[in-house]
């Protein structure tokens, strides 16, 4: 048996049925798709436009594709006609952007609000105003053509498991009020993305509902 296939089989015993499993495949080669579309897995992420349109082009058809990473405006128009879920949306200009492309494309694209939950700087995502400006704001009852599906967060790298578990906890916590207040007339806005491979098992603990695995299921990548 392959390793994919092992790893996949392990995730799917210990992760709870309510939690969806997101194959973080960027940077891999079809082939191990395919192995993992072999055991019967298909939801896959990737972070890069380019790379995941060559993916969409030779793998199978019936593969949910997650674009995971941030996502610059003038690439949306390449993912727009096929995307299943757009985990890194963090400004209203994107949201725009996604909106004119699911009209062009005669679809209604999901999306999720990225959430800057971690300390570090480098790490991309809405803040509190940025937020509250875009579910205040009358910004979405005019973007008929996205649908909201819940909140992506990414935790700080860092050994500190207490602090990765409140960011987590804070998210789920931001979560649960937006899906009793704003969005309470919306069962589509049920997501919360949260959890890579090294810190999954407390994000499920916090209250995830999807976690995105790369490693842990692909091997380490190596960047070239
Ligand atoms: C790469 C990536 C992952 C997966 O990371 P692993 O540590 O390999 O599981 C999850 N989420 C995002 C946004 C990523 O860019």
């Amino acid at each position: 048996m392959s390793s994919v296939r092992q790893n996949l089989t392990k995730f799917k015993e210990e992760l709870p049925p309510h939690v969806a499993l997101v194959a973080v495949s960027k940077t891999k080669p079809s082939e191990m798709i395919l192995e993992a579309y072999d055991a019967g897995h298909r939801i896959f992420g990737e972070n890069k436009v380019q790379e995941m349109t060559r993916k969409f082009d030779q793998l199978p058809k019936d593969i949910s594709w997650h674009m995971i990473g941030h996502l610059q405006r003038n690439k949306v128009k390449y993912i727009a006609p096929f995307v299943s879920l757009i985990h890194g949306v963090d400004s209203i200009k994107l949201l725009k952007t996604i909106n004119k492309e699911g009209q062009k494309n005669n679809r209604i694209i999901p999306c999720l609000l990225q959430i800057h939950i971690a300390k570090e700087e480098t790490k991309y995502g809405l803040g509190k105003e940025e937020l509250l400006d875009i579910v205040d704001g009358n910004t979405l009852k005019d973007l008929k053509n996205i649908s909201i599906r819940g909140l992506m967060g990414m935790a700080t790298n860092t050994d500190d498991r207490e602090k990765v578990r409140s960011e987590f906890r804070a998210l789920k916590r931001l979560f649960d009020k937006l899906k009793n207040g704003y969005f309470k007339e919306n069962d589509q806005f049920s997501i919360l993305s949260m959890g890579m491979s090294g810190d999954y098992r407390i994000a499920v603990e916090e209250g995830s509902n999807m976690v995105r695995i790369g490693s842990a299921i692909f091997g380490q990548r190596n960047y070239h």
